[in-house]
């Protein structure tokens, strides 16, 4: 845990409003975070608080036409809302890695395991294919994926969710990204499955020493990995801090009504 490092990034106070038949409706209002190197900060809140734009903020992926932002988005010294779409693809590619809940994560169905892995290596490495095949299987073992060798030969759909998932963390490290964005990943996944994958992502974070945005609605998981927490509710951030602060000495009371949800 690295938090004195100056924050890779830096969102500060960003604004979102959607356009809607009724005028614009704002989503996120003044919201400030930061993550550093080597550091998970969660987003934490009930559903439809804004989680899921601010990440798609980060990425670059909100669309143009009906969605407005003003702040700033601080990434390795840049404001990616100032960015030009290929410019912001490049980030997304080169240095930002995501995961996604399951099922919505995006295998493509009609490619097998190591297809979808060895393009993505082809695509954002200088890799022969034949060192993308071998890093493409190199990947699968560091994500545990058992028999990763005939594994992929397979299809997604012959999978279970929690193999898919590793399948998509693996894709998400293939770009080696400095900061990786993990919307939900656990939350479609069953318990066990769930403490797993939770165990895969900070180890493969400490390894990579990479910085992490983890969001869940969910406090337990907030206790699992998260060294900070941001605790969002429809669209303001209500408290930022340490987790085990908040976890202690939490300062709002929606905060405490999460806490009191933990099982
Ligand atoms: P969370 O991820 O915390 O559950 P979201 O970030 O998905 O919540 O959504 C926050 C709010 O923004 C919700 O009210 C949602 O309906 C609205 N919203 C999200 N995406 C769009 C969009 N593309 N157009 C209009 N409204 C949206
Ligand atoms: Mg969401």
């Amino acid at each position: 845990m690295t938090t004195e490092n100056n924050p890779m990034l830096q969102i500060d106070r960003l604004n979102t409003s959607f356009r809607t038949p009724e005028g614009w409706r704002s989503v996120l209002r003044d919201i400030s975070l930061s993550v550093s190197e080597g550091e998970t900060v969660a987003i934490v809140g009930e559903s439809g608080s804004g989680k899921s734009v601010t990440a798609l903020s980060v990425m670059g992926l909100l669309p143009k036409g009906t969605a407005r932002q003003d702040g700033r988005i601080l990434f390795e010294g840049r404001d990616l809302l100032t960015l030009s779409d290929r410019e912001m693809r490049a980030v997304r590619g080169d240095r930002i890695g995501m995961i996604f809940q399951e099922p919505m994560t995006s295998l493509n169905p009609v490619f097998t395991v190591a297809d979808q892995l060895t393009e993505a290596l082809l695509l954002h490495r200088d890799m022969s294919r034949a060192e993308a095949d071998a890093e493409a299987l190199r990947l699968l073992e560091r994500v545990r994926i058992p028999s990763a060798k005939s594994r992929m030969k397979d299809y997604p759909h012959r999978l279970s969710g929690g193999m898919r998932q590793r399948v998509m963390i693996a894709m998400a490290l293939a770009c080696r990204p400095k900061l990786l964005i993990a919307d939900e990943p656990t939350t479609a996944l069953d318990v066990t499955i769930q403490a797993q994958i939770l165990h895969l992502i900070r180890e493969l974070q400490a390894e990579e020493n990479m910085g992490v945005l983890f969001i869940t609605h969910d406090m337990g998981v907030v206790a699992e990995v998260a060294d900070r927490t941001v605790v969002l509710y429809r669209g303001d951030v209500l408290e930022t801090g340490q987790t085990t602060d908040i976890f202690a000495q939490p300062s709002h009371a929606y905060t405490r009504s999460l806490l009191a949800s933990i099982p």
